[in-house]
């Protein structure tokens, strides 16, 4: 991929993303990427710079995060003629292999990996559309090493640097495609 046109892709994706002030509670700055899945270029601008990390082999598999990085990661998948596997809220899967629970920049919640689709040695791209304080992708790591298999890189297309979530990230590869 030249550099040209992923400046150009760049530029889609920062121009779609919407911020919503004191969204779901006051005080919080809250990224909407609604009109960026609803765009035909920019979906697939993101899907192509989520995907880098994984270009040439680098991935055998797409991990997305429930929920957006559902969407985004099967489109990310699909585009590296890859499989997605769904890391989900608790409660969702009728066969876990493992769970995770950790703190939100608004709450609590659990992670849970589905039975039966990690090998070990498998390396994933974990997808997701923010990183924040970093608690959801660093449960997400946590399930994917947990299984044995390993973290190519964590590819979002939003970090909030203000809240550290790069910092629960140790030794994992971060691509983020725009920081706000
Ligand atoms: P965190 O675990 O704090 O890094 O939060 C990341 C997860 O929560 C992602 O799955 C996001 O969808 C969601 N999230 C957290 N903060 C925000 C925000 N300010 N705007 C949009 N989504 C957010």
């Amino acid at each position: 991929m030249s550099a040209a046109p992923a400046a150009d892709d760049l530029d889609v994706v920062a121009g779609l993303l919407r911020e919503v002030p004191d969204f779901p509670t006051p005080g919080i700055r809250f990224w909407d990427l609604t009109a960026l899945l609803a765009d035909g270029a920019g979906l697939a601008a993101t899907t192509r710079l989520l995907g880098a990390p994984a270009r040439d082999g680098g991935a055998d598999v797409v991990v997305g995060i429930e929920a957006r990085g559902f969407l985004l990661g099967a489109a990310v998948a699909q585009s590296l003629g890859l499989g997605v596997v769904a890391v989900r809220k608790e409660g969702k899967l009728p066969a876990v292999a493992a769970r995770e629970s950790y703190e939100l920049e608004y709450g609590s919640a659990v992670l849970e990996l589905p039975h039966d689709v990690l090998r070990p040695g498998t390396r994933a791209l974990l997808v997701d559309d923010v990183l924040a304080t970093g608690g959801t992708a660093a449960a997400a790591c946590a399930l994917v090493e947990g299984a044995g298999a390993t973290v190519a890189a964590v590819a979002v297309v939003l970090e909030l640097p203000a809240l550290a979530g790069r910092s629960r990230l140790d030794g994992h590869t971060v691509h983020a495609l725009l920081a706000r």
